[in-house]
């Protein structure tokens, strides 16, 4: 097993009917700024529990974050914070009003002039304001960690951020949000979640057995109760432990004590940013070319979770880890994810060499858990995918 620190210091509150719990965990003398999305909360009846749960606060709203939370809109929620002097963020929805949230908590207590370059500078958030989340779509596992993707449609950019000071303080999982997602958002959520455990899991054996435990239950939870709540998402046993899943996916326990790839991630973003294709999706598009191109460093562990996830008994090392790849994809599509490229857009020609140039340019030159992908390797990648 390899060295490691761990900590986490958010609070989760999970149940039905916990929302109005918040209450509790946000400062009395606070001032709130509310966050959310494009307007679902306000149809399945969130929204009339949040700001029942705020009544004695003094509490403003911004609405209108874009899935793939867009950095202009983004600053007119930072100009609110700064004129109306706002002390605590409350993000309301999926993985892109958390990030959003996120970079607000961040660029709020920036002291630089420009807080886009806390994305291309990498600057890391020792502390932000405080900021605590209602989840209403499990997949991206944001509500329990301290990372945000940030989008910026006029460069077509998308890019990370983190430092532990932006974990949310508290975080309410009420799985009965469950039952308002479209399928859609459903699918993205199994296959986003799904994809954090393999990148963390996909890499060489570590000797960290009960992380690769953890790994492979998460897996397998996944497989059992994703096409559960597909069928009936208002199935709550199912709808429990599939947001769950996606909160241990990428809490940080998992990837303690084992390397970790995320290059599909790393590609995957520069397929959304480009195209506009759902983050789950991109990843369904890239992963199985990855695993496919780095065969020879991925195979033991491709074979152990074939062996252990999907129950594979027969054949060599190499033929298990050729079917696990098989079967992921084939999991993919089972929830009618398209795993090509070239399904989701007829203009990918040269997409991988725009890829590989912006890796270079961004000296992103070391991908993988063996630091060892180039951007020569990446084209071949995106290549495969198409
Ligand atoms: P999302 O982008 O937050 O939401 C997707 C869609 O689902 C939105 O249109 C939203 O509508 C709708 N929705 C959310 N909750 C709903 C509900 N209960 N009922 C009906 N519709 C609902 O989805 P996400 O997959 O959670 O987040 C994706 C983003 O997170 C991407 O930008 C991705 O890069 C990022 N990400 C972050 C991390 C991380 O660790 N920080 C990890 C992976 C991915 P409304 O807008 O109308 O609410
Ligand atoms: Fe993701």
């Amino acid at each position: 097993m390899l060295d490691f620190e761990y900590k986490n210091p958010t609070k989760i509150i999970f149940g039905k009917g916990k929302i109005k719990n918040i209450a509790k965990e946000i400062p009395a003398d606070s001032k709130v700024l509310l966050l959310y999305g494009g307007g679902s909360i306000k149809n399945n009846g969130i929204y009339e529990q949040v700001k029942e749960a705020l009544k004695d606060f003094q509490f403003l709203e911004f609405g209108g974050i874009p899935a793939n939370p867009e950095y202009e809109v983004l600053l007119q929620a930072l100009k609110v914070i700064k004129e109306e002097n706002i002390t605590y963020l409350l993000a309301v929805g999926g993985g892109s009003v958390i990030d959003g949230t996120k970079f607000l908590s961040s660029a709020a207590l920036y002291e630089g002039r420009n807080p886009w370059d806390i994305l291309t500078k990498s600057i890391r958030t020792e502390k932000g304001m405080p900021f605590g989340t209602v989840l209403t779509i499990p997949a991206t596992g944001s509500e329990m960690n301290s990372g945000a993707v940030i989008t910026r449609a006029e460069t077509q950019e998308k890019l990370g951020m983190g430092g532990p000071g932006l974990f949310p303080e508290f975080s309410v999982l009420d799985p009965q949000v469950v039952s308002s997602l479209p399928e859609r958002q459903l699918v993205n959520g199994i296959t986003d979640a799904y994809t954090h455990v393999l990148e963390q899991y996909m890499t060489y054996p570590a000797g960290a057995f009960l992380q690769d435990r953890f790994s492979e239950s998460i897996m397998q939870t996944l497989i059992e109760v994703g096409p559960r709540v597909i069928k009936d998402p208002s199935d709550y046993e199912a709808a429990s432990n599939f947001m769950w899943c996606c909160t241990m996916a990428l809490n940080g326990l998992i990837q303690k004590g084992v390397p970790t790839d995320w290059a599909v991630h790393s590609m995957g973003h520069e397929l959304t940013a480009l195209f506009g294709i759902d983050h789950a999706r991109t990843l369904a598009i890239v992963a199985p070319s990855h695993y496919r191109y780095n065969f020879e460093a991925k195979k033991a562990k491709l074979a152990q979770y074939a062996e252990r996830v999907w129950d594979v008994k027969e054949g060599t090392l190499e033929e298990k880890a050729v079917i696990a790849i098989q079967k992921t994809e084939e999991f993919f599509q089972s929830m009618d994810i398209k795993t090509k490229l070239s399904d989701y857009t007829e203009s990918y020609e040269g997409t991988a060499q725009t890829i590989a140039k912006r890796f270079t340019a961004r000296g992103w030159t070391r991908l993988g858990e063996h630091k060892a992908l180039a951007p020569s390797d990446v084209e071949k990648i995106i290549e495969m995918s198409y």
